[in-house]
């Protein structure tokens, strides 16, 4: 009998497991595919290493999810900060997204010409630090008791009584009239909250837009691609006696007297007293039979819907360097089937040897895409789709990065919902978690702890959501909830 199972080694998974692991508890972790990382995960080409979804990884200072993670596991990760977090290609002209505040109030200014950028981006960065002070001083969120409920109402918690107009007003309400209407800045902030909250100015919350907006301060390229992380946390798990089995699909999971029984697609059966799923919610509902797979089936009806991405990966034989490894493009031209009107844009550092050779980078190009038009019941239809979305995304390459038009190019494919489905599992390929929404308020997000005894939910679609930093934040409650004994074991 293992203390816990943890279901899926995305980052969510892996680091509830080494958390565990590390406070003595008897882990096992189940993956379905044969490498770890999920929608971080990666694959490899010859001498190049090419990750499949996430490259970007922020929240690293010591008091934010990534820093906290490394600090208890005692990691050492590497990575190099960005002097500028990110490059925005807009019109033919580059923005540059400095790490250093004031630096990039002024290039803000100089771009668009609005009078009170220094005004807004203050309070935005404001409103970023109070909501990371909330969120790792605070792990029952969205509370799931009375007693919960209360205890957010500490003494110590009314210095962040200021962020609660923020949790139910928009970006949109929080902007001077005078920015809105500058037509390239509302593009601007349309296009960084599509990739940050997944949603748009008019429907996502201050307090998220404020996080998913500055997020560029904290900018951190890891050396070896996504993985190099991941692989980190692994092997501490793996030292810390934990135990994975890879290729073990779980199918079903049982509430018994003392605990829980987890079938696999293999047919084979594990029992533990606690289970952590790091799976998304669409996938778990149909898990878990009668009144208890209910609760899990209301919140995958309620929160129906999120993206799904295109990817490109491939090669380019350049030295040229790059004034960051990341790059948010405008496209001149609509890309078919995308949503949004920007490509995410990934180069790998020239002294990457891990993820390149010398003389060579990786590329890595993704944007938002609706899961439905890639579900075609004509497999004709859809490779010829995905054929013109990768002609239009390397012209688009092309005309926007015209110096490594000469470079030679190598190791091209394409991603599509379907691809993510199929390697990762996630129901209809739906990734980057649920997108943040007034109407669909951050409250009624699932909770990391559950109904059921012992049973915690990690992972993107569980409060906060939301690419790494957030799914790392759900395993760092998780284990706070563990270890503070909320519940008996
Ligand atoms: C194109 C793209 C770009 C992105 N860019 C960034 C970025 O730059 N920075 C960032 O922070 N975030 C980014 N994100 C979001 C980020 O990748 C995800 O939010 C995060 O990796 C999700 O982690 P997770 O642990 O919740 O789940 P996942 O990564 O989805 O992991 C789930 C794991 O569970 C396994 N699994 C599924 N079903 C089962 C089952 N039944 N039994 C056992 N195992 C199972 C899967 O194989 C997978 O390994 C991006 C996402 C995409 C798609």
């Amino acid at each position: 009998m293992y203390d816990y199972i943890v279901i899926g080694a995305g980052y969510g998974g892996l680091s509830s497991a080494a958390l565990l692991a590390n406070s003595g508890f008897k882990v096992l972790l189940l993956e379905s595919h044969v490498y770890i990382g999920g929608c971080a995960s990666y694959y490899k080409r010859d001498n190049f290493t090419f990750d499949v979804g996430a490259t970007t990884l922020s929240a690293v200072a010591e008091n934010r999810p990534m820093g906290q993670l490394f600090k208890s596991l005692d990691i050492k990760p590497n990575l190099k900060k960005m002097d500028i977090g990110l490059v925005v290609k807009m019109d033919g002209k580059e923005l540059h997204r400095f790490a250093d505040k004031d630096k990039w109030i002024e290039a803000a200014g100089t771009f668009f010409g609005n009078k009170k950028e220094e005004k807004i981006w203050n309070k935005i960065y404001k409103t970023e630090e109070m909501m990371w002070n909330f969120v790792m001083n605070n792990f029952s969120i969205p509370p799931t008791s009375i007693k919960e409920a209360i205890s957010l109402i500490k003494l110590s918690n009314f210095k962040y009584a200021g962020l609660i107009p923020a949790a139910f007003n928009s970006l949109e309400s929080f902007i001077p009239k005078s920015a809105i209407n500058n037509k390239n800045y509302y593009r601007f902030l349309g296009e960084q909250l599509l990739i940050t909250s997944q949603n748009s100015i008019e429907d996502t919350p201050y307090l998220t837009a404020a996080m998913g907006l500055a997020y560029p301060s904290e900018t951190y390229y890891p050396y070896g691609g996504m993985k190099s992380n991941a692989d980190l946390i692994y092997k501490k798990f793996i030292q810390l006696g934990g135990e994975i089995k890879f290729k073990n699909r779980v199918s079903k999971i049982e509430i018994e007297k003392e605990g829980y029984k987890i079938s696999t697609a293999k047919g084979e059966v594990y029992h533990s007293k606690g289970v952590i799923s790091n799976i998304p919610i669409w996938n778990l509902g149909n898990m878990i039979e009668g009144r208890e797979g209910d609760y899990f089936r209301k919140k995958a009806k309620y929160f129906d819907s999120a993206w799904g991405a295109f990817t490109i990966n491939f090669a380019i034989e350049s030295n040229l360097p790059t004034p960051s490894a990341y790059y948010q493009v405008h496209t001149k031209e609509k890309i078919p089937f995308s949503h949004g009107n920007s490509m995410f844009v990934t180069f790998s550092e020239p002294d990457d040897f891990e993820r390149a050779p010398k003389g060579w980078k990786t590329v890595s190009i993704s944007f938002h895409t609706y899961v439905g038009d890639w579900e075609l019941n004509d497999y004709e239809d859809y490779d010829k789709r995905k054929e013109l979305v990768t002609i239009k995304l390397l012209e688009e390459f092309e005309y926007q990065f015209p110096e490594f038009s000469d470079s030679r190019k190598m190791y091209l494919l394409s991603g599509t919902p379907n691809t993510f489905e199929f390697y990762t599992k996630r129901y209809r390929g739906y990734v980057g978690g649920i997108p943040h929404s007034l109407r669909k308020s951050l409250i009624n997000m699932s909770p990391n702890k559950t109904m059921l005894k012992n049973f915690y939910l990690s992972g993107d679609t569980a409060f906060p959501g939301q690419g790494i930093p957030a799914v790392v934040l759900g395993a760092l409650n998780i284990h706070k909830i563990v270890m503070s004994k909320a519940e008996t074991f």
